[in-house]
């Protein structure tokens, strides 16, 4: 094949990587990422996600740059940019990572028509964005997909994993291939980032993957949990944007280690919903197991809910970590979903587009299918089940560390008390409101209306 293009999209790394591996056998290749104007004009694309972004792409550039090539970035519509630099360079293949998302399958769809009308032939790689091909594993009730994640973890766990491909040695672009610089955040979208968000790219995703493979790691499964310990790897934006391959992190678990069973679980839980968005990818926006809520309409608690003032320490804990850092711990977006869905019996998709508004790795399958998740209309084989907010903390910030990191206006209760200022101060305190609903009765409410369905 003489000129190929490997078509960046979600895959932004040179390590083990399908498609780039794939493009760099041909004579000569065309590296490309397209902002998308349809992408960039969506929800999709915070601040945060924005800033992330540039500086995956900055440093992918970097990443090519070493191999004698360079990333060319474009503005516009995917498919009509691809179409032009395609007949302008004479390019014979395009290679493509395989996604799940409608609007990836679209492209998918239009760049096949498009590229075979252009003599051009389409690539698409399957083991780029998750370890297992969406679709490749099935039920034996003949379904098209998993619906309960044991048994798929079963099947999961026995795939054979593949090798790591290495960075391609040498890249030679089409002659008059020039680069153009990447944009700066500010281009893409206005607002404010989070203080505290991750930095961006490869290079930092591979510097936290070595550190957690070295030590992090070994405590992984007895501390997961542990809201103030902060044990988990918090590698998520990195394989959101396929600054890391998931497939290169299973391969590097030792599975004889400790932690790295757990944790592998964990990516399987990540190929679950890309597995169950690819089978029905309404369910971005839909119920995923309808059960006909009515789901209440009140702005002034969602407000609450979304600038950490419910009154309930450990809920406005977890909103204050999103909104400083772009990204919460596993067990407070259980926490924080529960009380949005089952204590305030608010609809999911206020909750999941306010998290996608903030979390770097803010993903269509992750984030949606877990909304959907806890709040009942998703994979949860126990859809009724309502986490009580005072029992989560008792149990997973059983000295208040976690909240008195986040609410330092409640730093003087002390141990456990912190999780119940009510009982102190009836009205609130310093600054900090009282609690908007009784958890307790909320739920009675919830249960009722379940009931009553
Ligand atoms: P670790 O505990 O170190 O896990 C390793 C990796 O496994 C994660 O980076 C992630 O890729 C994957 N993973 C872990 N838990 C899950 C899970 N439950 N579902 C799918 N993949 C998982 N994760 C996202 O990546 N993007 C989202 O937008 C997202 N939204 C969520 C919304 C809600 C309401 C809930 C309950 C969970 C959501 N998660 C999401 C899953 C999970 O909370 C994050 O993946 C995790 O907290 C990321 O931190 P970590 O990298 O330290 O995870």
């Amino acid at each position: 094949m003489a000129v190929a293009m490997a078509l960046f999209t979600r895959d932004l790394r040179v390590h083990d990587n399908p498609v780039l591996a794939a493009a760099a056998q041909a004579a000569e290749m065309l590296p490309l990422f397209v902002l998308d104007k349809t992408i960039c004009a969506t929800d999709y694309l915070s601040p945060n996600k924005a800033a992330f972004l540039v500086a995956a792409l900055a440093d992918l550039n970097e990443g090519l740059r070493r191999s004698g090539g360079h990333l060319m970035v474009r503005h516009g519509d995917t498919v009509r940019e691809v179409c032009r630099l395609v007949r302008q360079y004479a390019v014979d293949e395009v290679h493509i990572a395989e996604d799940v998302s409608a609007y990836s399958r679209r492209r998918e769809d239009q760049l096949r028509t498009q590229l075979a009308a252009a003599n051009c032939g389409l690539r698409v790689h399957t083991g780029s964005i998750t370890v297992a091909a969406p679709g490749r594993l099935t039920p034996s009730s003949g379904r098209d997909h998993f619906a309960v994640f044991t048994p798929y973890h079963r099947r999961w766990a026995q795939l054979p994993v593949r090798t790591p491909l290495p960075v391609p040695q040498h890249i030679r672009l089409p002659h008059g291939a020039g680069s153009e610089p990447v944009p700066a955040a500010t281009d893409l979208t206005t607002g404010a980032t989070s203080p505290e968000l991750p930095p961006g790219g490869e290079t930092a995703g591979r510097r936290l993957a070595r550190d957690w493979f070295r030590e992090d790691i070994s405590t992984y499964a007895d501390r997961h949990d542990d809201l103030a310990g902060d044990a988990t790897s918090r590698l998520s934006p990195y394989l959101h944007f396929g600054c890391l391959s998931a497939t290169e992190l299973v391969h590097r678990s030792d599975l004889s280690a400790p932690g790295a069973a757990a944790f592998v679980r964990q990516l399987c839980w990540r190929d679950f919903h890309h597995q169950m968005l690819a089978a029905r990818p309404e369910t971005a926006h839909s119920d995923y197991r309808t059960r006909n809520d009515h789901w209440h309409v009140d702005t002034a608690s969602l407000a609450a809910w979304q600038t950490g003032r419910t009154g309930y320490p450990i809920v406005d804990a977890g909103m204050r970590q999103l909104a400083a850092q772009g990204w919460m711990h596993n067990r407070s977006r259980m926490i924080t979903a529960s009380f949005l869905t089952k204590t305030l019996y608010l609809d999911w998709r206020r909750g999941a587009k306010h998290f996608m508004g903030l979390l770097a790795d803010g993903d269509l399958a992750n984030n949606q299918l877990n909304w959907q998740w806890v709040a009942g209309t998703g994979a949860d084989t126990r859809p009724n089940r309502v986490l009580n907010p005072i029992r989560q903390a008792d149990r997973y910030d059983p000295d208040g560390t976690y909240v008195r990191r986040w609410i330092p206006e409640l730093a003087h209760l002390r141990g456990r008390d912190i999780h119940r200022p009510w009982r102190w101060h009836a009205d609130g305190v310093g600054g900090y409101p009282a609690r908007i609903v009784d958890h307790e009765q909320a739920a009675c409410d919830f249960a009722g209306i379940r009931q009553h369905e």
